[in-house]
């Protein structure tokens, strides 16, 4: 027998058909316990009072006891309105209706006691309250508890599904399913953590009568959200360790103990050789290895993926280095080629303008294997594509790539080739322990030696004319400078427009034949972009001019200013990002952050923080405050985001806690076959069955 929160919410008394289907189409609400799983966003003090003389400090809605005192029309036709005086004890303020007055006029009396229910605002330098409800005092019934605030929208509001219709459906349902929630967690959870049951959860969410009650059953509800979650991507990592046979990596292979020997251009740094100890740990395991390696731009990455490479093609198997820019693949490609030096490693580029017979050597020489090293952009994904044995594919900044794409990489071999995932945008702890929950994960957390801090400064549009001072020094002492605009889809045309315009005028202030400036975008063929990449990389040009794509993976150490064009309109990680392409050589390095005058609260913050720090993973954290997790990760993913309660910016401990707890049950009982944990394989199981895409995240 179907459980009584799998009813159709049609069936609940107050619902019917029209609602049913507005609820279905609104918010996604098809049965009991999804109405239920409708979380209150604020809660409303309806406990106690706040006097007029403190109404200036409230932040929002607040109650009042009082009586009002005079009532007044003011103002002519459409800008009549109706003024209340309304007092207490403590003092008086207006209140104020901007329509319906006659109505509400013919309603209120003067000198009887009302409750007021309302939010003062400041017009002006006086305080009143817009619209506000009141209640006769004789009226009220005694509220005690907070009243819930729920999200709704404009077409259930129409139908009376406003926040209060709402939670009259909820108690409706309440009253009916009191006994009948069963908690899924087993005693001893519930006893480490000092939760509340289940049942008691679900009524104080909806109803609670203080403050405590509200975090009480927060805490348990989410803590609840993420366990299940992180016992899906737990198990599915068990799972492809247990079942996934991956090749065996036995040795380092002579190729690595060549390289290793003969050609290292420098030591590594210990965060490198703890990362490469892990891998090497996984690629000898015989386990399927599917590992992330964070680190900060400019942490020695690219070493990182060949020795590992190498790892592979001395035992054997083919390797494969995907970019997701064709420039940054090609700069792979030589610095990989002038690393390995005299080390006979074949070794080939693969990207969209490989013509067409150097394409069909390449296929050859891959199937055969004489191709050992393979590196690319994800023209590798393409069909004609086939390896002799594809042992590890590296995928460097991997947030350029696909989950598709990944399962196509995966797919392109009877054993999967190990999986190495390289990303230098830092992603804050809980969203990789979301995303990448069933992935392990290396962080590189520390820079090779010698490195200088970049001096970030903050300039609006009124320095400008000192910034081209500036460059015009560091240029004639030797450096190269960058030049970065913002180029945004759906504003184009415009950003092109001003790419240009900007480009001019650096062109005038930095005139020929003295001076050689660059420019690349990407209307820009890839041969011309090419070209004036290398100009630049070989120091023939002063000044690249540039939008974003350069944003990843270029190389020049002797490149020392790195100018930001409208940075307020870039996201934190990106700004860190480019920041990163300076500060490679041994001279001292600039990020000018140029803005507007006016800028947002939120655009200010970001330029601060980039002027305060240079943490990687302090900045993503503050990213993740500001734009919150879809945006981090590309909307590609933020379907997998919905979360019903948890605030993935915000609980990162309660994360961390399902996680541990997800792990100490999966030791105790990794099949969940004792009798105290059904109710968990139970509601996994339902879980998994409403969420076909789940598995798919990683
Ligand atoms: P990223 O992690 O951003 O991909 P790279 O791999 O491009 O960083 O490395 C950045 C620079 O640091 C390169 O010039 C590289 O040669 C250099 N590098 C890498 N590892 C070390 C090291 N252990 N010591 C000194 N320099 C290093
Ligand atoms: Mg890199």
């Amino acid at each position: 027998m179907p459980h009584i929160l799998e009813t159709s919410i049609e069936f609940l008394k107050g619902v019917g058909p029209q609602r049913a289907e507005l609820l279905r189409n609104e918010l996604g609400i098809y049965n009991y316990q999804d109405l239920l799983e409708h979380y209150p966003y604020r809660y409303i003090d309806r406990s106690s009072y706040t006097s007029v003389l403190d109404l200036p400090n409230a932040e929002n809605h607040v109650q009042v006891k009082g009586w009002i005192e005079s009532i007044k029309e003011v103002g002519v036709g459409r800008a009549k309105k109706l003024l209340a005086r309304f007092r207490d004890k403590t003092g008086a303020i207006d209140l104020i209706w901007f329509q319906g007055g006659n109505w509400i006029k013919a309603q209120l009396q003067v000198n009887v006691a009302y409750q007021l229910f309302g939010k003062p605002k400041l017009y002006g330098n006086s305080w009143n309250i817009p619209h506000p409800e009141l209640t006769p005092l004789a009226e009220v019934q005694r509220h005690t508890g907070f009243q819930p605030l729920y999200p709704s929208t404009e077409k259930l509001s129409a139908k009376g599904l406003h926040s209060r219709g709402l939670e009259k459906l909820i108690h409706t349902l309440l009253q009916q399913i009191v006994g009948k929630i069963e908690d899924p967690f087993a005693h001893w959870m519930i006893q480490s953590h000092k939760f509340v049951g289940k049942e008691e959860a679900v009524f104080r969410i909806h109803q609670p009568n203080n403050l405590r009650e509200i975090e009480g059953a927060r805490f348990r509800l989410k803590f609840e959200e993420m366990f299940f979650l992180q016992l899906e991507l737990l198990i599915k990592k068990g799972k492809n360790e247990k079942e996934s046979k991956g090749h065996v990596f036995e040795t380092t292979g002579e190729f690595f103990n060549a390289f290793y020997s003969l050609h290292m251009p420098f030591e590594l740094t210990n965060a490198q050789k703890r990362v490469i100890k892990e891998i090497r740990k996984d690629l000898g395991s015989g386990k399927h290895m599917n590992r992330l390696v964070q680190g900060d731009v400019g942490s020695g990455k690219t070493l990182v993926a060949l020795l590992c490479m190498l790892i592979a093609n001395g035992n054997g198997f083919q390797a494969a280095l995907m970019a997701p820019t064709e420039i940054l693949a090609i700069q792979h490609y030589e610095g990989i080629k002038a690393l390995l030096g005299g080390l006979s490693v074949g070794i080939h580029l693969l990207t969209g303008s490989t013509k067409k017979s150097d394409r069909n050597i390449i296929h050859k020489a891959l199937e055969n294997g004489t191709c050992q090293l393979l590196i690319g952009t994800h023209a590798l994904l393409e069909d004609p594509v086939q390896f002799h044995n594809l042992g590890l594919v590296v995928i460097d900044e991997q947030h350029r790539f696909g989950v598709a794409q990944r399962a196509r990489m995966r797919a392109k071999n009877a054993i999967a080739p190990h999986i190495l995932i390289m990303t230098a945008t830092p992603i804050p702890r809980t969203l990789a322990m979301t995303f990448y929950g069933d992935l392990d994960v290396s962080v590189i957390d520390e820079l090779p030696p010698g490195r200088k801090p970049i001096s970030t400064i903050h300039r609006y549009e009124s320095h400008r004319l000192a910034l081209l001072g500036f460059m015009k020094k560091e240029i004639d002492k030797g450096r190269q400078v960058y030049v970065v605009f913002p180029l945004i889809k759906e504003s184009e045309s415009m950003d092109f427009h001003n790419l240009m315009d900007g480009f001019e005028a650096i062109s005038r202030y930095f005139p020929m034949p003295h001076y050689q400036v660059s420019i690349v975008h990407g209307k820009l063929k890839p041969e011309v972009k090419d070209y004036e990449m290398q100009r630049f990389v070989r120091g023939e040009t002063h000044i690249m001019v540039a939008t974003t794509v350069i944003e990843v993976g270029v190389n020049v150490p002797n490149a020392s200013v790195m100018v930001i064009e409208s940075a307020e309109r870039f996201g934190l990680s990106q700004l860190h990002q480019l920041r990163g392409r300076v500060g490679r050589g041994a001279e001292k390095s600039y990020c000018i952050l140029m803005t507007g005058d006016a800028l947002s609260k939120e655009s200010k913050k970001r330029m601060d923080t980039m002027v305060e720090t240079q943490d990687g993973f302090e900045i993503s954290e503050v990213d993740l405050q500001l734009r919150g997790p879809g945006d981090l990760m590309g909307t590609q993913q933020s379907g997998a985001l919905q979360f019903k309660i948890v605030n993935l910016a915000k609980d990162g401990q309660i994360i961390q806690l399902a996680r541990n707890t997800v792990q100490e049950l999966i030791a105790k009982d990794y099949a969940l076959e004792q009798a105290e944990h059904q109710r968990i394989k139970i509601v996994l199981h339902s879980l998994l069955a409403n969420k076909p895409n789940w598995g798919k995240i990683a």
